[in-house]
């Protein structure tokens, strides 16, 4: 009776583990390639990363790059305002740290020519996805070819709860502090830090937005930079002037 059972055991174990991994690719995708590039302009990539990180955005996120980087440059005009597209002091706390990416998907919909309109400077790449849901296409691809649905189940549901609940931490958690100073943005713990690829130093991230470098005090490890400066080292990404002077004003600025 045991060693089914502990069979099943590994394979959602397996699963889980493989849904972990393709959602944290996902994150790194997210903020390197849409966020802190197509957004921010912070940074520029070279054709092959261009092409390379929109591809694996279809296969590890599924999120349409300049739909995103719109919903996202109205969030930072508009910022805990009437507007912004996710505030939780707006949408309510809960409703943003769950369900995120319902909150993304209603407003691509609904101000579909406002995103338009904030992104005409972004060139309209292949899309692959008309949703803005995560897939795995990853898993499902192990799952064909081993056939094993427990393995795909539990690979979809890990790859879903990681990437929406990181979403969540960053939209809802990272935005939640003292909105009476103007900005209630937070700069979270380096754990999360780690997890989110940088993106939980909200606070460092609304102060200098152009900035492709989100953590840069002790204590502020930062995957998503080390990706950049690995591609930058490849002759594949420029950091451009615009984030480099925000850069410049971050290192300048005394630790607190
Ligand atoms: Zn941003």
């Amino acid at each position: 009776m045991s060693k089914p059972l502990s069979k099943v055991t590994t394979r959602i174990a397996l699963g889980a583990l493989s849904g972990f991994l393709t959602a944290e690719i996902g994150v790194g995708l997210t903020t390197v390639f849409s966020h802190r590039g197509l957004a921010h302009k912070g940074v520029e990539f070279g054709s092959a990363a261009n092409k390379t990180m929109r591809g694996l955005t279809w296969g590890f996120v599924g999120l349409r790059p300049r739909q995103w980087a719109g919903i996202h440059r109205i969030h930072h005009a508009k910022s805990d305002r009437p507007g912004d597209p996710h505030s939780p002091f707006r949408e309510g706390l809960a409703k943003v740290v769950f369900n995120s990416m319902g909150l993304y998907t209603r407003f691509g919909i609904e101000h579909a020519a406002d995103v338009d309109r904030v992104t005409r400077d972004i060139p309209n790449g292949p899309e692959l996805f008309k949703t803005g849901w995560g897939v795995a296409i990853p898993i499902t691809i192990v799952g064909v070819l081993t056939r094993d649905p427990v393995f795909v189940a539990a690979g979809i549901a890990a790859h879903a709860v990681t990437y929406l609940g990181l979403q969540g931490v960053v939209n809802g958690l990272a935005h939640w502090g003292d909105i009476s100073t103007g900005d209630p943005t937070k700069n979270l713990g380096p754990i999360v830090g780690v997890f989110s690829w940088g993106e939980t130093y909200h606070r460092n991230h609304h102060t200098w937005p152009t900035s492709p470098r989100l953590g840069f005090r002790r204590g502020e490890p930062d995957p998503g930079w080390f990706a950049i400066r690995m591609l930058e080292k490849m002759g594949q990404a420029r950091i451009t002037r615009v984030g480099q002077s925000a850069m410049d004003r971050q290192l300048t600025t005394p630790s607190v």
